[in-house]
């Protein structure tokens, strides 16, 4: 087989044999009903509290405050809509950020709709937040504040103990996504004031279409999925057991020698991003330089399309994203480069590799090579660049 070289596990990640033979049995011969009684519900049931444990381990969290859905969007969803609704009585104002995952973003425009009221903070050109902007955003109406953890197109993390305590003084929830935070960086519920916490499995090695959210104890918030009894009749449906399996051990794994993996990553990270920048000009990291997830690196490279570095890469074997999966496809350059200020023939020309357990030293040797030889070629193609060579470096 050809060779094959995946850089974008910011979209998903292949699930791992460790994860994938722990699920195995649950599709099969242990393919009983968690509600039922007898022995085979029974051993479903114990398979699913099992994974609630491992999943509130990781997050200083109780058993109890720990409910699986079926991904990071329902989490989002169900946390924003469950405090919104749950509380219009006491004020309609919600506090986001603009570089807000579609699933946060698309629900609160879709509240907007509905008579809330959404403010959606700025960030700097690195991505990040105003911590000042945040207090003054708060109104006596303000029920919500839903910031993510960090951002899946350029990496930047958010203080977010620091906005824990601003939501706490001002006694007002705090959600955060933290979907492509978790498996990157230890977090601590407790100690960082969160409420609701969004995750995913099939961003740490495990399998797509199931994900849980951290509900604090005593929280009240409406449900999104109306039915059955299943999750302390919090959310309806049968479970997804070999899939919460599966998000059970893949959140294990990936919090096991967590300072190892992320020395790893982040010298291939440095490696790729020091080698870019020594053999192209005319170009812009996206993100923070330090505050910064492990394994994302973003760039832009002026004169040229995102797009064509992509299509240029595949065909090189080499799997990367022009900014967040959803977006591709779209003409529109990523809200999230917007946000941070790019113009929109830059943010145009952006690519994002994004780095996992898997990646080797030689493998990103071989993709910086290949990345200056398509981005040379791209440029000497565009007449952008051969007209006005006088942009900034
Ligand atoms: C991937 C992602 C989601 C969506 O999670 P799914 O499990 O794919 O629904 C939400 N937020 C962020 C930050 C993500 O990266």
């Amino acid at each position: 087989m050809r060779k094959y070289i995946y850089m974008d596990n910011a979209a998903t990640t292949k699930v791992r044999k460790e994860v994938l033979d722990e699920m195995l049995p649950y599709f099969s011969d242990n393919y009983g009903n968690p509600s039922s009684i007898y022995e085979l519900g029974s051993t479903s049931r114990v398979a699913v509290e099992k994974a609630r444990e491992q999943v509130a381990k990781v997050l200083n969290a109780e058993k109890n405050e720990i409910f699986f859905t079926a991904g990071g969007s329902e989490s989002d969803n169900w946390a924003i809509k469950g405090v919104a609704l749950r509380n219009k009585e006491k004020g309609n104002h919600i506090i986001t950020s603009k570089i807000e995952h579609h699933a946060v973003l698309h629900t609160c425009q879709y509240l907007e709709k509905h008579g809330f009221e959404v403010t959606y903070l700025d960030v700097d050109e690195y991505g990040l937040i105003d911590l000042e902007e945040l207090k003054a955003a708060i109104t006596d109406n303000t029920i919500l504040i839903t910031i993510m953890y960090a951002n899946n197109e350029i990496g930047t993390i958010q203080p977010i103990e620091e906005i824990g305590k601003i939501a706490k003084e001002n006694n007002i929830i705090f959600h955060t996504d933290a979907v492509q935070a978790i498996g990157s960086i230890k977090i601590d519920v407790k100690a960082m004031n969160i409420d609701l916490l969004s995750l995913s499995a099939h961003k740490i090695y495990g399998p797509k279409g199931v994900g849980a959210l951290y509900i604090k104890k005593g929280l009240r918030l409406d449900n999104l999925i109306e039915g059955g009894a299943q999750e302390r009749n919090r959310r309806a449906g049968t479970e997804n057991v070999q899939g919460i399996v599966g998000l059970g051990k893949a959140i294990e794994l990936a919090y096991e020698n967590l300072d190892e993996k992320n020395e790893k990553i982040i010298y291939l990270r440095d490696r790729l991003m020091n080698k870019i920048e020594e053999n192209l000009d005319y170009i812009r990291l996206n993100g923070h330089r330090t505050k910064r997830l492990p394994g994302n690196v973003n760039y832009s490279f002026e004169f040229i399309e995102g797009e064509s570095i992509l299509l240029s890469l595949d065909m090189e074997g080499i799997a990367a994203s022009s900014g967040s999966a959803c977006t591709s496809g779209s003409l529109d350059p990523s809200h999230v480069l917007l946000a941070i200020g790019l113009p929109h023939g830059i943010a145009h020309g952006s690519l994002r590799l994004s780095l996992g357990i898997y990646n080797t030293e030689e493998e990103v040797d071989y993709v910086v090579g290949k990345l200056v030889e398509i981005v040379d070629r791209l440029r000497n193609m565009s007449p952008l660049f051969n007209e006005r060579k006088t942009g900034v470096k």
